[in-house]
């Protein structure tokens, strides 16, 4: 496989799959470089999303997209993006193992990698029983013993917002940094149950991915029928970004023009979640389709 593309997608995740599949189809010679440890490659399960009504693995919508684009010639290098560099034409990859590429075009599509606790059995219940977002899956615990495992404000926070969809949540402060009086008296006021432990272990159905509550250090069981995390500091994964000199906001996603999601720095764009602020998988496929039409424009631009 030649090292030079037109296009190099740094992120093989939903954004970039979508960009990829509409590049191939303008004929482009497009390369998707991922690293394959990104949030679609561990939800196991997505509920809100057109034309999945039963819902769909992260994993499955990946090896779907993956299949598409290499109907129209994309190629696919699983690696790792470790340094980026901009010439007059081209930009320069470096990968780790030191593979290099280049592209006269860059898409960012690396996303956002959650802080998930090594908390055993935890990502067999991912998207499927224990969630991370409740405009994603607040419905699935409509009306539910809900368990929110988090540490201090993040998890009281995500027990209040959950207290709209159930009025039985159990907060588990994993944590043990104290909560400050007024948010003690707003989780009382909403009957959330407050526990300050370490879970050690997440407890399954019988031979299934099936939530049914949790272990705590001290040995005590807590019956569920869901769970949900509330830790905070997710990664967004915008490294690179900066070294090209790219505009982030203080949180570090990156800032893209609305319409074209393009960014400041002239040929390369981002798209998905670590762009501003759209983590959700249907929003990440809109910004790798409108990413790819404008980035289609600039090359024919060129010609
Ligand atoms: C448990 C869970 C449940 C979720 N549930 C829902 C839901 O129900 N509905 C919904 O809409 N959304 C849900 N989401 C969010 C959804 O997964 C994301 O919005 C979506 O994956 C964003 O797509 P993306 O392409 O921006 O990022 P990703 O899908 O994370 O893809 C980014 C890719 O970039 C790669 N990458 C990163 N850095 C590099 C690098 N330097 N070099 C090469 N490759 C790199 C990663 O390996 C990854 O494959 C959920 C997320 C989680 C974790």
């Amino acid at each position: 496989m030649s090292n030079q593309f037109e296009v190099i997608i740094i992120g093989g995740g939903i954004a970039g799959l979508q960009a990829a599949i509409q590049l191939g189809r303008y004929k482009h010679k497009i390369g998707v470089i991922d690293s394959n440890d990104g949030r679609s490659t561990i939800c196991r399960c997505y509920h809100n999303i057109l034309g999945w009504p039963d819902g769909v693995s992260g994993q499955t919508l990946r090896e779907l997209g993956k299949q598409h684009a290499e109907r129209y010639g994309v190629s696919f290098i699983q690696n790792e993006v470790i340094k980026v560099e901009k010439a007059e034409i081209r930009f320069t990859l470096y990968c780790r193992g030191g593979d290099t590429f280049t592209a006269k075009r860059l898409l960012l599509a690396t996303g956002v990698k959650d802080n998930i606790p090594a908390i055993k059995n935890i990502y067999k219940c991912l998207g499927l029983t224990i969630y991370v977002c409740p405009d994603c899956d607040g419905y699935e615990v409509v009306d539910k013993h809900v368990i929110v495992i988090g540490s201090s404000m993040p998890g009281a926070n995500m027990a209040l917002t959950l207290s709209y969809f159930t009025k039985n949540i159990t907060l588990i402060n994993h944590d043990w940094k104290q909560l400050d009086s007024e948010t003690m008296e707003k989780l009382k006021q909403k009957g959330i149950t407050y526990i300050q432990d370490d879970v050690e272990e997440v407890l399954l159905r019988e031979d299934s991915e099936d939530f049914k509550g949790v272990r705590l250090k001290t040995g005590e069981i807590i019956d569920g029928d869901r769970g949900f995390l509330g830790f905070g500091g997710n990664e967004v994964r915008s490294e690179l970004a900066t070294q090209l000199g790219i505009e982030r906001t203080e949180n570090k996603h990156i800032i893209v023009d609305p319409r074209t999601k393009r960014t400041n720095v002239e040929h390369v764009w981002a798209a998905g979640d670590i762009a501003v602020h759209s983590e959700q998988t249907t929003i990440a496929m809109g910004d790798g389709m409108q990413a790819a039409i404008w980035i289609h424009k600039s090359l024919l631009d060129e010609k």
